[in-house]
């Protein structure tokens, strides 16, 4: 594959006018959109008319003439079909954290409730929530404090051990779907059978599957999901998460941060809560309106992508996108020490490549990754980095591919970049060695 090649794949590609939805800097190559989306080109004045028009002059009365009431549900039930769940079971609120606390406590009680029924202490039976050790910290420190307070278990394992980890002592299986270090994807619909195989409920983070990859919650019988929308769905920095609750769990499910949103008539004003019906009953508190109103604009870029082809040619660009990559670098980047963290079984992989870097003189250690990144970032090419744990899980330099705007040049561009910056020892200059806040 040389550039011109690259190009003619471009101009071939049916998705290549979506990327005139997105402003991004000129000279920049942006490989983050797995972190934080590209801004979408109506999002500035989407949200300056949210702000001047409904904010301005609509004042209190734009909870129900600008529709900001409804908006959670309105805008679960546009991203609905992209997570194959139905109408009326998607909510777009709070953060990924949050709404991860709450199914949890959901999925702890439910199992509690099931064993208390018959009897039988859960301490001492299935007390057990399963997670990978690699998954997102923000994830593990939620289910570590659930686990204190509910007399639970959390147990981390490597992906590989899941099948054996699988046991009747396993009250819920709570993974990531797409691994946020090394692109990794789990087999939704076969690991959720057998979390339900022994009794446990599945609970999926769809923070790198949303927008990035085909996900159909419904056919895989999950029981619970939360997400971002400020990833591959582009709503925007902070944008709120969404959560999704299977229908046979929506009705029985307590709310643990039990606010007056989640509330069956929150304008009655009573003194006692009472749960609303439906997924309703997750929401806790006033809703950020202009953070929702940038979670509008992210989803609109992805309608756009529907008429085109939706996410099966969503997925077919992006795994031309990794899978180009991935050849360039082991091509034009021999001899630099990299490696592929990434599984390169299509059916394995979300839509970022992670490479790891070792010394070649040391091929043991990890080194440069993280002042490698520094370089290209210098350069215009936008990945980032990931730290390890120095032992099992190495450093890793990490690069998304959002089919909506990247392309088949911009791959062979990034590459030539990184073939430049070690080539040149660039990354080896102090400025590029001093860690920032966020990486
Ligand atoms: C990005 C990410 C989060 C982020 O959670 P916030 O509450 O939005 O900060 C959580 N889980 C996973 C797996 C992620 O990748």
């Amino acid at each position: 594959m040389n550039l011109t090649e690259c190009q003619q794949l471009d101009a071939l590609d049916p998705l290549r006018t979506l990327k005139n939805q997105f402003t991004l800097p000129p000279g920049v190559i942006y490989l983050d959109g797995n972190s934080l989306g590209a801004m979408p080109k109506a999002a500035a004045a989407r949200i300056a008319n949210a702000v001047q028009q409904e904010w301005g002059t609509e004042l209190i009365r734009a909870w129900n003439s600008a529709g900001w009431f409804e908006a959670p549900l309105r805008l679960g039930n546009r991203l609905a079909p992209w997570i194959g769940a139905g109408q009326n079971e998607v909510v777009v609120t709070d953060t990924t954290s949050t709404n991860l606390y709450k199914t949890l406590f959901a999925a702890i009680l439910i199992a509690k409730k099931a064993y208390t029924d018959c009897g039988v202490s859960p301490r001492s039976t299935k007390n057990i929530v399963l997670s990978e050790r690699s998954n997102f910290p923000t994830d593990l420190y939620i289910a570590q404090g659930l686990c204190a307070q509910h007399g639970f278990v959390l147990k981390l394992i490597e992906p590989e051990e899941l099948p054996s980890a699988l046991t009747e002592q396993v009250a819920v299986l709570m993974l990531t779907h797409v691994n946020y270090r090394t692109g990794a994807m789990h087999d939704m619909p076969s690991l959720t059978a057998a979390a339900h195989a022994v009794g446990a409920l599945a609970l999926w983070d769809l923070a790198h599957s949303a927008g990035a990859v085909p996900v159909d919650l419904t056919a895989a019988d999950a029981d619970f999901a939360v997400g971002c929308t400020y990833k591959y769905l582009n709503g925007g920095p902070g944008s709120p998460a969404f959560l999704w609750v299977h229908p046979r769990h929506v009705d029985s499910f307590e709310q643990p941060l039990s606010g007056w949103w989640g509330h069956a008539k929150p304008f009655a004003m009573a003194p006692d809560y009472e749960a609303a019906k439906g997924i309703a009953r997750y929401l806790c508190g006033t809703q950020p309106i202009l953070s929702l109103t940038g979670v509008e604009c992210g989803l609109d870029t992805f309608a756009a992508a529907q008429g085109l082809g939706g996410m099966a040619a969503l997925r077919k660009k992006s795994l031309a996108l990794t899978d180009l990559f991935i050849q360039l670098v082991e091509e034009r980047c021999a001899g630099f020490g990299f490696g592929l963290a990434t599984p390169r079984h299509h059916s394995q992989r979300g839509s970022q490549v992670s490479l790891t870097r070792t010394d070649p003189q040391e091929p043991t250690r990890s080194s440069g990754a993280y002042a490698i990144v520094q370089a290209l970032i210098a350069r215009g090419v936008i990945g980032d980095y990931r730290k390890g744990d120095g032992a099992q899980h190495a450093d890793i330099l990490r690069f998304g591919f959002t089919p909506l705007y990247i392309g088949f040049e911009d791959v062979w561009n990034a590459v030539e970049h990184l073939r430049q910056v070690m080539l040149t020892d660039e990354w080896q200059r102090p400025e590029f060695n001093q860690t920032h806040a966020v990486t």
